[in-house]
């Protein structure tokens, strides 16, 4: 198929085997056609119809496959996802076993120049190592003449050997930092094992709080990186992200990469807490930015992760007296929030488990009785484990959860034995949320969940996780449902449903061209729809015969 366009900029006719435009109810949902101009959606409908309004134009057919709104992620990591493709992917699909993963961060050091750091992400103790994590003694024996970092699959821990340690200038009387946890064996030693804050000074710039310890990959890597994880993206029909830490550094890539034309996808970005103060001085409020790259709101944290089992739960883990861990102190959290709320920005908070929910909710909820003319929509990153008192105060705030999507199917087979049958009735409550009539965003959070949008549509509308457990199936919702949230859900926590979201005359051209309707296949099926073709601002950004680019994880030297 020929994709360039001869008027590129004039009104061109877009059809295909089915078009579902996710309209609001009572307009038509599928159509024929879409006449596009420029980067906007201008009508749907019949190709007849089209064709008479506008006369001669040239067609473009997409072929017998079903066309969507591109998909909106409205939470994941595109600027982390291009950092840890300049370094070694320790998937567990990639690395299988420990002596696969040995392998892997030997090959790296051996291309590393001496005594340079070799970082590492996704590593997945679960799969990889048995359950057993590696420490710090495990790694020396791996790769001891450089520094190493492991980055957990769930990015809120991960380890570092001993020359990391030294050069980080972390030593067994080295207190915990604020907000984070040095892991340390029986004898009160550092084992290497490095949670929360004290993962983020080494391996976040965004967020660390001690100047930079790790050298940040050059230019070049990262955006080879940035073309690796966009490439992703785009070939899971993916049109906009919220890239949910962003700080100078990765504000200076997505910069650059859209100065030399190599931002291929739309760019929402949280900022990081840390940068509150300069945004506020700065006189930026929320939305500033265009289309392509924009301020969606401020980052912070409140707990740990679910994958990594340590947010801050009421209930202890299974079989344990453990309720995970709070990381900033309540004062701060209302300081923040409410500096936040009267700037007119957006705070985009991390709240996993059901405590850190509820102290997130009195911060918010204080912000709004001291500013009550702001009307800004606030977010709550994951709001993982809820309560039906939780849902009705998030109704009652206004405020927009930002659940995984994939985490039934992705992590349900390790949360199961860690949260409990009855608790993930009330996890990732997708179902209950929207009953109660609040606007949920769908998300993967990548790296620490699929970044495929069609799984956790799959996630949500069957409950099924990879062994195929059922897990909390009273949060099951129907296929409509869970395409919206990666539609104008996602869209409503950016502010951008009037432009995203929708095949409509008014929003984006920004499309994926599936190889089936999700709407009919068996439910189990939809994550294994192909996607053939992602347009972005009516022009094709991905196709399944683009050639990919070749992968970045082989260090560059720049
Ligand atoms: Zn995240």
């Amino acid at each position: 198929m020929d994709l360039s366009l001869a008027e590129p900029e004039g009104i061109r006719i877009l059809r295909a085997g089915r078009i579902r435009t996710m309209a609001r109810p009572g307009e038509p949902a599928t159509a024929e056609a879409l006449a596009v101009a420029g980067d906007r959606v201008v009508a749907t409908g019949r190709l007849a119809d089209l064709r008479d309004d506008f006369g001669r134009r040239p067609e473009i057919d997409l072929g017998d496959g079903c066309v969507v709104p591109g998909f909106v992620d409205a939470h994941l990591h595109l600027t982390m996802a291009a950092r840890q493709a300049a370094g070694v992917d320790l998937s567990p699909d990639v690395v299988a076993d420990e002596p696969a993963l040995a392998e892997a961060l030997r090959g790296a050091a051996a291309v590393t120049t001496a005594g340079e750091w070799v970082m590492a992400s996704r590593y997945d103790h679960m799969r990889t190592t048995s359950g057993r994590v590696l420490d710090r003694a495990a790694l020396d024996r791996i790769v001891g003449e450089h520094p190493v970092l492991l980055v957990h699959i769930g990015a809120h821990w991960g380890v570092a050997n001993s020359k990391a340690l030294e050069l980080a200038g972390l030593t067994d009387d080295t207190p915990d930092p604020s907000g984070g946890l040095l892991g340390r064996d029986g004898d009160g030693r550092l084992n290497g094992v490095l949670h929360e804050q004290a993962l983020f000074d080494l391996a976040y710039p965004s967020l660390a709080q001690r100047g930079r310890i790790v050298p940040e990959p050059g230019l070049r890597s990262l955006l080879l990186g940035l073309d690796t994880a966009s490439d992703a993206f785009l070939s899971a029909g993916i049109t906009s992200v919220g890239d949910a830490m962003v700080g100078p550094d990765e504000l200076r890539l997505l910069q650059q990469a859209r100065s030399r034309g190599r931002l291929r996808l739309r760019v929402n970005a949280l900022i990081t807490h840390p940068h509150l103060d300069h945004l506020v001085a700065a006189g930026i409020t929320d939305g500033f930015g265009d289309d392509w790259l924009r301020i969606g709101g401020i980052k912070a944290f409140v707990d740990g992760a679910v994958a990594g089992r340590t947010c801050w739960v009421s209930e202890p883990f299974e079989g344990t007296h453990d309720h995970g861990i709070a990381v900033v102190e309540p004062d701060q959290l209302h300081e923040l929030v409410r500096k936040v709320h009267a700037a007119g920005l957006r705070v985009a908070v991390h709240a996993n488990g059901d405590k850190a929910i509820e102290l997130l909710l009195d911060a918010v909820h204080s912000a709004q009785r001291a500013f009550p003319e702001v009307g800004t929509r606030h977010r709550i990153e994951h709001c993982s484990v809820v309560t039906d008192q939780i849902v009705a105060r998030i109704a009652e705030l206004k405020m927009i959860p930002v659940p995984f999507a994939g985490y039934v199917y992705f992590h349900g087979d390790s949360l199961e034995g860690w949260y409990g049958s009855d608790r993930l009735e009330r996890m990732f409550a997708h179902g209950q949320m929207l009953a109660a009539g609040i606007p949920v965003a769908g998300s993967s959070d990548y790296p620490c969940g699929p970044y495929e949008p069609l799984i956790g549509v799959q996630s949500c509308v069957t409950r099924r996780s990879r062994s195929g457990r059922v897990l909390g199936p009273s949060q099951r919702i129907d296929v409509e449902q869970a395409m919206r949230l990666f539609g104008t859900g996602a869209a409503f926590a950016a502010g951008e449903q009037s432009v995203k979201g929708r095949l409509a005359p008014g929003f984006l051209a920004d499309l994926a061209v599936l190889d089936r309707d999700p709407f009919e296949v068996p439910p189990d099926e939809i994550g294994a729809i192909g996607v053939r073709q992602t347009w972005v601002g009516g022009r094709p950004a991905w196709d399944t015969n683009q050639p990919r680019h070749a992968a970045a994880s082989a260090p560059t030297h720049d």
